[in-house]
């Protein structure tokens, strides 16, 4: 497994194999590595030549007062934990070797980030997108695997992709749960025990509102009442959003045709949460 820390031998690297005829897999994560980055590392890896990864916490994805000083980070855990996972290049990049002095560029996705986590985390996504085609630019991988545990991110950068004509498929992968359903992240590392019970309650809460869905229910309204009750049962989760979408346009509905998202976003203790289902009629 190679290591790579520049942004030059990471492209030069990149080319070399573009020219061999391989093709390249990328796996973008900000590090802290748990089992939903191996899935999409897992996926990778298959019928591609090559697989790069980066482990790269972006400080322009976070707020101000956000927690990108305490952001978990453990490059030797990680390493150890990705050399059994098929990975041939590990590209780590400084943070000043990403935003030079100067730098003053950014990919802006106008419409799809606004709603959610655009409206609460307000240049979040700016941040997201720009760093994302810069790692393209460098990785130049043909295919790109992100998580449909971050779904806003995903349809952002599928957008990106195809909005500015970059040549790489851009492929999402289901999420992945603790055995108790809470989605794996990072950030969970943040909860302590009673907390971490509470976090349980978002998962439950989307399955109550996909049984509802199946059960005939189309209203966002009723379904919404019963995924926020669910929540708030919980006595330090604080729900930040709980909303029914469009799963394409990520605009607000009332009433759900065929297929819909039920997204949300909880603080537990000081700790953001989000997770989503899609509803979809069989
Ligand atoms: P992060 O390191 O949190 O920026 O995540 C890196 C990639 O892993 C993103 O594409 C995430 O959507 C994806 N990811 C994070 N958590 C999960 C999970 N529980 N299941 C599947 N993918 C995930």
């Amino acid at each position: 497994m190679e290591i790579i820390a520049t942004v030059k031998e990471m492209q030069q690297r990149s080319e070399q194999l573009r020219r061999e005829g391989k093709s390249i897999a990328f796996v973008p994560t900000m590090g802290y590595l748990h089992k939903g980055h191996l899935s999409l590392m897992h996926e990778g890896r298959k019928r591609r030549d090559v697989l790069v990864i980066s482990i790269f916490v972006n400080p322009t994805q976070f707020g101000p007062g956000e927690d990108y000083e305490k952001y978990p980070r453990d490059m030797k855990r990680d390493l150890a934990l990705v050399q059994g996972a098929g990975v041939d290049i590990v590209f780590t990049p400084s943070a000043h070797e990403m935003y030079p002095d100067g730098f003053q560029t950014v990919v802006e996705v106008e419409q799809v980030t606004k709603n959610l986590c655009g409206i609460s985390r307000p240049g979040h996504f700016r941040g997201v997108t720009t760093v994302v085609a810069k790692l393209f630019n460098i990785v130049k991988p043909h295919f790109a695997f992100f998580g449909q545990k971050d779904y806003q991110q995903l349809i952002a950068i599928k957008r990106m992709a195809e909005d500015l004509t970059m040549d790489i498929e851009v492929i999402g992968m289901p999420t992945i749960r603790e055995p108790d359903g809470l989605a794996m992240s990072s950030r969970n590392s943040y909860l302590d025990p009673k907390q971490r019970k509470e976090a349980t309650s978002l998962y439950r809460a989307l399955l109550k509102g996909a049984e509802l869905f199946r059960q005939g229910e189309r209203s966002a309204a009723a379904i919404l009442q019963e995924v926020r009750k669910i929540i708030e049962e919980g006595k330090s989760a604080k729900i930040d959003y709980a909303k029914i979408c469009d799963a394409h346009t990520l605009k607000d509905i009332d009433e759900i045709k065929n297929e819909a998202l039920i997204a949300l976003a909880v603080t537990i203790g000081k700790t953001r949460l989000i997770d989503n289902i899609i509803l979809k009629e069989e």
